[in-house]
């Protein structure tokens, strides 16, 4: 990280290889969607890479691999999506490889961590009177002494 310091965003060149391998792997489902194996190769590097230098990914990314084969779930192609209505309404997808389901919940009004803007760090005031905060506390310590020592007397 102290390399790209200053750079703007941190682990930049991560991100950017993440990015690139994402974009690959869906290319080669794309243009061959019977061979995942290339496919396979670029998402469980990625994978290596958000863990290696532990980031994130993002929910819409990692909604789209399978965690068991890390294989491109894309409908129709290596998955199968269905809403089931069972207990709650949930989004069901299948993936055809190895046969792994994830469920989401279809609960209205519901968001996403993410989508929360107290999520950003953006949106987070900074503490900006903390120094006089402190003084006031110095202060006030301060004073409590004086008063103490005004007891004493
Ligand atoms: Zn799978």
């Amino acid at each position: 990280m102290g390399k790209n310091k200053g750079a703007g965003i941190p682990q930049k060149e991560q991100f950017q290889r993440m990015q690139y391998l994402y974009q690959a792997a869906n290319q080669c489902i794309k243009s061959d969607p019977r061979d995942l194996n290339l496919c396979r190769f670029y998402l469980t590097t990625m994978r290596s890479i958000a863990k290696k230098s532990v980031l994130r990914l993002h929910v819409d990314i990692k909604r789209t691999m399978c965690k068991k084969c890390c294989v491109l779930l894309i409908p129709g192609v290596t998955a199968i999506v269905r809403t089931k209505s069972k207990k709650e309404k949930h989004l069901v997808v299948t993936c055809l490889e190895c046969d792994t389901v994830k469920r989401f919940l279809l609960r209205k009004g519901y968001k996403l961590w993410l989508d929360n803007p107290e999520a950003w760090l953006d949106n987070i005031q900074p503490i900006t009177d903390l120094p006089s905060a402190n003084k006031k506390q110095n202060n006030g310590m301060q004073n409590d002494l004086i008063n103490l020592e005004k007891v004493k007397q």
